[in-house]
C-alpha cells in the first residue's frame, strides 16, 4: 500500500488512510456476502479513521447503510451522507430522544421493550409507522431483547405492529474465535427467538463473520473492521488490502555512551555507543505506552527498536542500525505500514486493533489518498 511517507502540515505524525482500499475492501466483503447487502459501521469517528471523508468515500462507492452507536455520532454523519443513506443507531435511544431521532430520519436499533414502546408510541401520536430494528440478545449478554422479553412482545402484538421493523439483528460474541461453536448457538437461538416474531429480513454478521460463515449473512451484514483493512480472525477469507498508514517524525537524533539512560524512569541502559532518535508520537496519539521497550519503527527495510517508557507526546528508537546521517530532523519512520501491520502493533501492545484505531490521536497530519491523488481538502478531517 501507499503509506505516507509524508507528513501533512506540522504534526508530530502523520495518519494516511486509503479510501481506494476502504472501497476495495468494501468490494470484498460484498463478493463474500452476496446476495446479502453490506452496511457499514461507521461509529467511534470510523473506527478513528475520520467518518466523513470514510462515510463520505463508501456512499459514492454505492454503500447504502451505515452504523453507528448513538445519536449523537448519527446527527453527525447524516451531514456526510446522501439522501438516500440509511443510518441506523446500534445503542438505540436515551429515553425522550424519540422524536429528535425521527426528525432526523435516524433508524434506531431497539433493545429493550421499553425502547420498543417508546418508538412505537411517536407512530401511535399520529406518524407513519416507525423504522427501527429490533435487536434479540442470543448469548452475548450485552444488547438486545432477552428471551423472556420477546415472549413479552409476542403477548403485546400492538407494540409491534406501530413499527416498521427492517431488520430483525444480534450480534455474535466469537465471531473471531478460532472455534465457530458459539457461533453456531447464536445462530440456533437467533432462529428460534425470531421464529416466534413475524417474519422480518436478518442481520448477524460482523466482519468475522461475513468472511467466515455464510450461514450468518442473513439479509445484511455489518462489517467495519474488515472496511479498515484488518483480517478479522482466523476463520476470515484474507485479501483485504491495508487502509491506515502512520509515520512518526523524527525531532533530533543524539548519541549516547554505554550506560546512558534513557526516557521517563530511565528503564533503558545504553549497552554500546548508541544513537537515539526521539520522535514526534506519544501516548496521547495513541501510541500504546505498553510498547515501550518492545515496539518499534521502521526505516527503509530496517527496525529500529523503541527504547524507554513511550511518553505522552513523543518517543525514542534506536537508530544505531542506520547510517549516521539517513535520518534527519523532519524526516518520517514507519509505525504502520508494510513492515508492521495494524494487527502486528496489536498483539505486540496486548491489546486489540479495534484500540489501536479508534484511539488514534486526533493530532496526526492526515492524508486521504484516492487514484486521483488526495482528497480536495474539504474532505479532510
Ligand atoms: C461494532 C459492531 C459491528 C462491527 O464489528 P466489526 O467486527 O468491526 O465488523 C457489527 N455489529 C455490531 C452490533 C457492532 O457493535
Amino acid at each position: 500500500m501507499r503509506v505516507g511517507d509524508r507528513v501533512e502540515g506540522q504534526a508530530g505524525g502523520g495518519l494516511t488512510v486509503d479510501l481506494d482500499a476502504l472501497v476495495e475492501n468494501l468490494r470484498f466483503v460484498e463478493a463474500a456476502a452476496a446476495p446479502a447487502r453490506v452496511g457499514a459501521v461507521v461509529k467511534a469517528d470510523a473506527y478513528g479513521l475520520g467518518v466523513g471523508p470514510v462515510a463520505g468515500a463508501l456512499d459514492r462507492a454505492g454503500c447504502r447503510d451505515f452504523f453507528v452507536a448513538d445519536l449523537n455520532e448519527a446527527l453527525d454523519l447524516r451531514g456526510h451522507l446522501g439522501d438516500e443513506a440509511r443510518i441506523y443507531v446500534l445503542n438505540g435511544l436515551w429515553p425522550g430522544d424519540e422524536a429528535l431521532a425521527r426528525d432526523a430520519g435516524v433508524i434506531p436499533v431497539l433493545n429493550s421493550i421499553d425502547q420498543v414502546r417508546a418508538w412505537g408510541n411517536l407512530a401511535a401520536a399520529g406518524g407513519p409507522r416507525a423504522a427501527a430494528v429490533l435487536q434479540l440478545d442470543t448469548g452475548m449478554s450485552r444488547l438486545g431483547l432477552s428471551p423472556e422479553e420477546v415472549a413479552q412482545l409476542v403477548g403485546a402484538p400492538e407494540l409491534l405492529d406501530r413499527l416498521d421493523l427492517s431488520y430483525v439483528m444480534s450480534h455474535l460474541a466469537c465471531a473471531d474465535a478460532e472455534s465457530g461453536s458459539v457461533d453456531i448457538a447464536q445462530r440456533e437461538a437467533f432462529e428460534r427467538l425470531r421464529g416466534q416474531l413475524s417474519d422480518r429480513p436478518t442481520s448477524l454478521a460482523n466482519s468475522a463473520a461475513s468472511l467466515s460463515d455464510p450461514l450468518t449473512h442473513g439479509a445484511l451484514v455489518r462489517a467495519g473492521l474488515a472496511l479498515y483493512g484488518v483480517p478479522p480472525g482466523p476463520r476470515a477469507k484474507t485479501g483485504l488490502r491495508p487502509v491506515v498508514g502512520l509515520v512518526g517524525r523524527v525531532i533530533q537524533t543524539r548519541t549516547l555512551p554505554p550506560g546512558t539512560g534513557v526516557g521517563y524512569g530511565l528503564t533503558y541502559t545504553t549497552r554500546r555507543t548508541e544513537r537515539i532518535a526521539t520522535i514526534g508520537v506519544g501516548y496521547a496519539d495513541g501510541w500504546p505506552r505498553a510498547l515501550s521497550n518492545r515496539g518499534a519503527a521502521w526505516f527503509q527495510g530496517t527496525r529500529l527498536p523503541m527504547v524507554g517508557q513511550v511518553s505522552m507526546d513523543s518517543m525514542m528508537i534506536d537508530v544505531s542500525a542506520l547510517p549516521p546521517d539517513a535520518l534527519k530532523p523532519g524526516d518520517g519512520v514507519e509505525l504502520i505500514g508494510p513492515n508492521q501491520t495494524l494487527a502486528e502493533v496489536a498483539a505486540l501492545a496486548d491489546t486489540i486493533p479495534y484500540e489501536i484505531l479508534t484511539r488514534l490521536g486526533r493530532r496526526y497530519g492526515r492524508t486521504y489518498l484516492t487514484d486521483v491523488g488526495r482528497e480536495p481538502a474539504g474532505a479532510r478531517t
